[in-house]
This record gives C-alpha cells, structure tokens and sequence, in this order.
C-alpha cells in the first residue's frame, strides 16, 4: 500500500535497521524500542492486522520469531522476551500492517506487566459461554 510506513520499509524507500530478511519476511529495530533491540517482524506483503492476514503467513511470523529471539537475547544478554501483537487501533495499532514485536526483557528494566483484575461471581462462565457460542 502506497502509504503504509512498513510497505515503504519493505520496498527500501524508507530506511531501518534492518536485522533479518527472507523471500517473506523482515525483521528490523522499533524506531521507539519498549527495550533496547524492540525488533518488529513483518511479512513483506500488506496484510491490515493478524485476523486478516492468512493463517500461513501468521504461522511464519512466528516461526521468524522463533528464529530471531535467541540471536537478540544472545546479542544483547538478556534472558526473556515478550512477543506481542496489537491488533486493531483500540488495542494499540498505530501502523495498520501486520507485525509481531519481539521485546528484550530483564529482571530488573523497570516495565510493568498488564494489570490483572477479577471477575464478579458467574462472570466467567456467562463470558466463556458467550465466546464458545460464537465460534464456527
Ligand atoms: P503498533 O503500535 O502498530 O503495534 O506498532 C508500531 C510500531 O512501529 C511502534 O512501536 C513504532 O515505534 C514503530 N514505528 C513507527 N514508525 C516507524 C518507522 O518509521 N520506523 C521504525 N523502525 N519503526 C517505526
Ligand atoms: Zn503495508
């Protein structure tokens, strides 16, 4: 897509760092790292988030992941990554083709997990059944 900041990168008419590239996929550095070596890994064709991108190409995402993540914690000795995927504007989308982030963590660099909270009594099991219910 014309427009599209990761379709630009793709083509090289934008630059990046970047740390990894096969006939499908790039992988290059978070402009605005959560941590140091943040690592975006995007397939090359536009695809608008992970429920519209085909299931073979998501499943070479990670595949992708799994490849980079040992070389970045080796390069950068850190002993854990978080992998995560935002998916649609509410969730935290700013660029509107697929990508996972691969984010460096360490005991002590200061991030937050998400908040945890609790259901009220009969919640969950009106909530699993309501999703269950649409499921095809
Ligand atoms: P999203 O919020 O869509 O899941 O993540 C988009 C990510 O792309 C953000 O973490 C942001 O820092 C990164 N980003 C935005 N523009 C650029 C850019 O031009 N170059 C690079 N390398 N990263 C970018
Ligand atoms: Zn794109």
């Amino acid at each position: 897509m014309a427009e599209c900041i990761f379709c630009k990168i793709v083509a090289g008419t934008l630059p990046s760092y970047k740390v990894y590239e096969d006939s499908d996929t790039i992988g290059f550095l978070d402009i605005h790292p959560t941590s140091p070596g943040h690592t975006l890994v995007v397939p090359k064709k536009h695809y608008p988030d992970l429920v519209n991108t085909p299931p073979e190409v998501a499943a070479n995402l990670v595949a992708v992941a799994q490849k980079l993540v040992p070389s970045i914690m080796d390069a950068l000795s850190v002993p854990a990554f978080n992998i995560s995927i935002n998916n649609g504007a509410e969730a935290g989308q700013v660029i509107h083709h697929t990508h996972l982030h691969l984010i460096p963590r360490s005991r002590d660099d200061g991030l937050r997990p998400w908040p945890a909270s609790d259901y009220r009594t009969g919640e969950i099991e009106e909530i699993a059944k309501k999703i269950k219910a649409k499921i095809v």
